[in-house]
């Protein structure tokens, strides 16, 4: 019987599932490949501007081949690839900075600084406009910059195989249907190979062991990156301990001396070189407390102390799944999250639009703002460990409208009394970060 290449395409089709709309959009407008780009984020508390630095041609393209166009979270900023002539988006995602971070400081209102950062989007095959643009804690763009990109431009650079050891170290699903994150040894001299190799599969035993990951395991990917430091541990400013390392981290981040953050996103990115991948985790040879995660750009986290696996987790909320900090002191930080904005974290409200929140979570008849336990009335972190189960689950699962999060304890609230996002000693996310993550989950792989 004769069957027609059509005839037989249909066929396995049906046995297969027909040709997902994704995959024809995604091919119609790019390679797999990936296009990284280079800024300078630049300015001051009142005025940031963006540069243009460099674009490269690097790996495969790792991201998402569905939800193309639009950023599940608003972040606070968005790197966009529009057709010049329609100006629609072709891609877009969203993200966070050291930089903006950095304008709640004095400092900023006193001097202007520069910061380096990296995005990637997928590579074009046909000239594209790319737009990126940060926001202030209202929302309103603050900087915006558009620029064209032709891919066939000779100055875009090709980058090559730096030869840099490195391991699969979960492979869940494929590229193009998971979660991809690539672990960075920082701080590891060479000697210390074998200890970064045991420390980044600490780390994915940390996370994949945590729900919702734990139940969602096939669909992330981890690659570990071995560059190695020339200097063994990082380096401490209020020790005056300065190290040569991969991607040159350092505690006293704005002074404050837990806070490690590499400001050096484009060694991060030239380390990681041609491996495809969405998030990145610096892991940081040193057994000082301190780490940090910023939304759809880093994870960095000390890989020596005792409390690795939890902050590894909660940091990992942040970058991951945009979730904000449940935490809060007397008035710190107030500008932060303004009273007239709802704030774009899941896991978050002012009240001014609480019905994109977990409004539809609220057990019925629950007051808003919702009063707090006499348990949550004591010092929680201290006395956690003499819980039982059920008072715990009272503290973590009893979603409701707690005033006092994001730093501030009035004009924000929270979903539950204790969450991953807020304490280190409560071991698991609240039903409201929980459904933010799962959601992220799925925006990426389904
Ligand atoms: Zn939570």
């Amino acid at each position: 019987m004769f069957v027609s290449m059509k005839q037989l395409f249909l066929f396995l089709a049906g046995l297969l599932g027909s040709v997902p709309a994704w995959s024809q959009d995604f091919d119609r407008d790019f390679e797999d490949a990936t296009l990284r780009l280079d800024y300078v984020l630049c300015g001051d508390a009142h005025h940031q501007a963006i540069y243009f630095q460099q674009a490269y041609r690097t790996s495969r393209w790792a991201g998402r081949r569905s939800n193309l166009s639009e950023p599940l979270l608003a972040g606070n900023g968005q790197v966009r690839v529009l057709d010049p002539e329609t100006g629609a988006a072709l891609y877009a995602n969203s993200f966070s900075t050291l930089f903006q971070e950095w304008q709640s400081y004095e400092e900023a209102s006193r001097v202007q600084r520069a910061f380096e950062n990296c995005f990637q989007v997928p590579f074009p095959r046909r000239p594209v406009d790319i737009e990126l643009y940060l926001t202030d804690v209202h929302g309103e763009v603050t900087a915006r910059l558009r620029h064209r990109i032709d891919p066939s431009d000779i100055l875009v650079r090709k980058v090559h195989d730096n030869g840099l050891s490195r391991a699969v170290l979960w492979q869940g699903g494929g590229l193009d249907r998971s979660v991809d994150i690539a672990i960075l040894a920082e701080g590891y001299a060479e000697a210390d190979k074998a200890q970064f190799y045991a420390d980044a599969r600490r780390a994915v035993r940390a996370l994949l062991g945590h729900e919702p990951f734990r139940s969602r395991q096939d669909r992330f990917n981890f690659t570990a990156v071995f560059a190695p430091s020339q200097d063994s541990g990082v380096s401490v400013p209020h020790e005056d301990a300065w190290r040569n390392t991969v991607a040159s981290s350092h505690f006293d981040t704005f002074y404050s001396e837990r806070y490690l953050t590499t400001s050096s996103m484009r060694k991060v990115y030239d380390a990681l070189g041609t491996i495809p991948f969405e998030h990145i985790i610096v892991l940081a040879n040193t057994a000082i407390y301190g780490g940090g995660g910023i939304y759809n750009s880093v994870t960095i986290m000390n890989s020596g102390h005792p409390t690795f696996d939890a902050v590894l987790v909660h940091e990992f909320g942040h970058a991951f799944g945009g979730l904000g900090d449940e935490y809060f002191y007397d008035d710190m930080y107030s500008s932060m999250y303004p009273s007239d904005t709802e704030p774009w974290e899941p896991n978050l409200t002012t009240l001014k639009d609480f019905d994109v929140k977990w409004k539809d979570m609220l057990p019925v008849g629950t007051a808003v703002p919702t009063p707090v336990d006499d348990l949550e009335k004591q010092d929680v972190r201290r006395v956690w460990n003499t819980f039982t189960p059920a008072q715990k689950a009272q503290l973590n699962l009893k979603v409701g409208v707690y005033e006092g999060g994001g730093y501030q304890s009035r004009g924000v609230y929270r979903p539950v009394q204790e969450c991953r996002m807020k304490i280190n000693e409560c071991e698991e996310f609240c039903p409201v970060c929980s459904r933010a993550i799962t959601r992220m989950i799925g925006y990426y792989t389904e």
